[in-house]
């Protein structure tokens, strides 16, 4: 069989980590035909909490998994990862400050990016899930400057699932049909959520649905505000859908999309679609032999580019709050 790969998932003991742990272990992330080994790191107030998902791991009997670690110690964490989901992050509480966050963001992933860079494999893969995580993956790039920028990537695919699932919805689709919609920009409210490329059972979605309103309306404001909407109904945050999402992101970029499709990822940019340059930014991509390449060639009308230069503009201004916390 397949030699196994080594995992690693910080935050492991919160909401959207305990999920993504079993997805992972199932296959659903590296194929039904690679053995894994769970690299599961957290703070320590949770580390008992995180002893006992590894116990839940072992109960589980699962074919694919020849280990789990579980541990407080980021580099005793990051030794030999191929793949790094960043899960943890210090969450916003009421009354802070965004560039509060953005410090405690700024040293958290300061010190994983430098643990990274001294003990993962090499050409490991990184996914940054944790909020903002645009800018965090960002300031991780900072920091670990022997990964190249290639492999350091945020997720937005949660949010391209989301709008894949609300076209389904309006026009009463199977989602496997709806393909090519686009998430520019960043995970945040300021996210563009794009149908204009995009097709349901091979007709453009803009044509089959026949509903502009509602197109630039209500569906892009479901999309943006749908982890607050999750929120107010179960009382947390979204986790299983962040966790099957963060499967699909990396799943793709390893093992490549579909002929004829392509995802939604946050990548370093290289300006494409008068996006800011050297930023985080979402983009439609194609992914082969292990590698991600921004969907060249879309056609941007004028509300477009409108929508991708006021996520781009955000982005630089979370950019240069992240170096001032950096520097400072
Ligand atoms: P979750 O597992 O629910 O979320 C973790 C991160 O994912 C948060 O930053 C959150 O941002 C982000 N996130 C949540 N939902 C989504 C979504 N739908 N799409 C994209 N991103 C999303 O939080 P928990 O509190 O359950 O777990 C966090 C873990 O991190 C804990 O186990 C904690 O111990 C650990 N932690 C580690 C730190 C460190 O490494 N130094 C510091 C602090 C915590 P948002 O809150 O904005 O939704």
């Amino acid at each position: 069989g397949k030699a196994p790969v080594r995992v690693l998932i910080t935050g492991a003991a919160g909401q959207i980590g305990y999920s993504l742990a079993i997805q992972v272990s199932r296959g659903t992330m590296l194929g039904p035909e690679q053995p894994i080994i769970l690299h599961l790191l957290d703070i320590p107030p949770a580390a008992q909490s995180l002893d006992g998902v590894k116990m839940e791991l072992i109960d589980a009997a699962l074919p694919l998994v020849h280990g789990v670690l579980a541990t407080t110690d980021v580099e005793e964490a990051c030794k030999d990862v191929a793949i790094a989901v960043m899960v943890g992050g210090f969450p916003r509480k009421a009354g802070m400050e965004r560039k509060d966050v953005m410090s405690k963001n700024v040293s958290i992933y300061k010190s994983q990016a430098a643990a990274l860079e001294k003990h993962a494999a090499k050409g490991v893969k990184v996914l940054v899930v944790a909020n903002p995580a645009n800018t965090n993956a960002l300031i991780l790039r900072e920091n670990a400057p022997s990964i190249p920028p290639e492999n350091i990537t945020a997720l937005t695919r949660l949010d391209h699932n989301r709008a894949l699932g609300q076209v389904a919805e309006r026009l009463g689709v199977h989602v496997s049909g709806v393909r090519n919609v686009i998430i520019w920009g960043n995970h945040s409210s300021t996210q563009f959520p794009d149908v204009a490329h995009g097709t349901a059972g091979g007709r453009p979605i803009p044509d089959a649905l026949r509903d502009e309103a509602w197109l630039r309306g209500d569906f892009v404001s479901t999309v943006q505000q749908r982890g607050a909407a999750i929120i107010k109904m179960r009382g947390m945050s979204s986790a299983l859908s962040a966790a099957s999402s963060a499967c699909d992101h990396v799943r793709n970029w390893v093992l490549g999309t579909e002929p004829g499709t392509w995802v939604s990822m946050g990548v370093i940019s290289d300006g494409s679609y008068g996006a800011p340059k050297d930023v985080i930014f979402s983009f439609p991509v194609k992914c082969e032999g292990g590698r991600w390449e921004i969907v060249q060639g879309l056609s941007i009308d004028e509300y477009a580019a409108g929508k991708i230069k006021v996520t781009g503009d955000e982005l630089v201004e979370e950019k240069e709050l992240a170096l001032q916390c950096l520097a400072g």
